[in-house]
């Protein structure tokens, strides 16, 4: 059977985002929108549309837990009783996040915000955020949660759907493949707009992931998988994925030469660049092109083309010759 859409509005940019919902044999959600009054009414609604009320829900598994994803999983378990499926990846962002969101920030303000030149009120800002939405996520409760690894199949809607670890997005982003009917639940990894690679804490005595290089081994992957219909986490379903990954490649190697250019021509910092690169865009838009900008530089400096010196505490990158 097919996945059902349900779309359900968020307060982020990105706009509604996409529950995915199999009736039979027992009633489970794919990912659930964010904790809202708005957006509980509308999985309601769209519930109510299959004779169902979250109550009846027996699972909720979550692609990748970030809020808008997963918000709801904690007020859905409490009224049902369902578990909550993770990849273990993800088990920290979904049963304690004010925690890792704390995590985040720290990282942020004692580095990577410092070394992208950002200045302290933008920095301010940004801090701000994370902690506002560390303190709005609820928790889901370790006991309703169950662990999932990658590789290993899930049963939704009367198929086995196989979990496949997509970073590039979030390091913790898995998908689900139905290679019979080659379905894919693509999350946030396979968008009708490409997704930003989010800038996130390195683990303990290890350097920063690339996140666009690591997002784009994955589309490679993706590129590779005969896909009929991809259900995406935001926006409607579509066909033809091989088309889109070469528009998405296409645009990502574009943008990342007008960053080679722009250094050339004396940007030196992330700052500047995403002053640059962003112009159109107003201040609150411009972090999310700075985690866009990061992939972009992280990309050269794989290809070899600049190379990266920290000066009083600020990366400087400069064209190699
Ligand atoms: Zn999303």
């Amino acid at each position: 059977m097919k996945p059902i859409r349900i779309e359900l509005p968020t307060d982020f940019d990105v706009g509604p985002v996409n529950c995915y919902l199999f009736t039979e044999p027992e009633p489970i959600l794919v990912d659930c929108g964010v904790d809202l009054p708005a957006s509980w009414n509308a999985l309601f609604a769209g519930l109510a549309q299959h004779n169902l009320t979250p109550a009846d829900i027996r699972r909720i598994i979550i692609t990748h837990p970030h809020v808008d994803h997963s918000g709801q999983a904690a007020r859905i378990a409490a009224l049902s009783g369902c578990q909550v499926w993770v990849a273990d990846l993800g088990y920290d962002w979904l049963t304690d996040p004010k925690k890792m969101f704390g995590l985040r920030a720290e990282y942020y303000r004692d580095h990577f915000l410092r070394q992208a030149g950002i200045p302290g009120d933008m920095a301010r800002v940004i801090e701000g955020y994370f902690a506002q939405v560390g303190n709005d996520t609820t928790p889901v409760p370790p006991e309703s949660v169950h662990i999932f690894h990658v590789g290993e199949w899930l049963e939704m809607g009367g198929a086995n759907w196989q979990a496949l670890h997509m970073p590039g997005h979030a390091s913790h982003q898995t998908c689900f493949y139905q290679p019979d009917s080659r379905q894919f639940l693509s999350a946030d990894m396979l968008l009708p707009k490409t997704p930003t690679p989010i800038v996130e804490r390195p683990s303990t005595n290890q350097s920063r992931q690339p996140s666009l290089p690591i997002f784009m081994e994955s589309l490679d992957r993706c590129e590779a998988l005969d896909m009929d219909w991809v259900y995406p986490g935001h926006g409607e379903p579509f066909q033809n994925h091989r088309q889109l990954i070469q528009k998405q490649r296409d645009r990502i190697h574009q943008r990342k030469n007008e960053a080679l250019a722009l250094i050339q021509q004396g940007c030196h910092t992330a700052y500047a660049l995403v002053n640059e690169m962003y112009a159109h865009y107003p201040p609150a838009f411009r972090f999310a092109g700075l985690w866009m900008l990061i992939g972009y530089l992280d990309l050269l400096e794989a290809e070899g083309r600049i190379g990266v010196e920290t000066v009083d505490g600020v990366w400087q990158y400069y064209v190699n010759m």
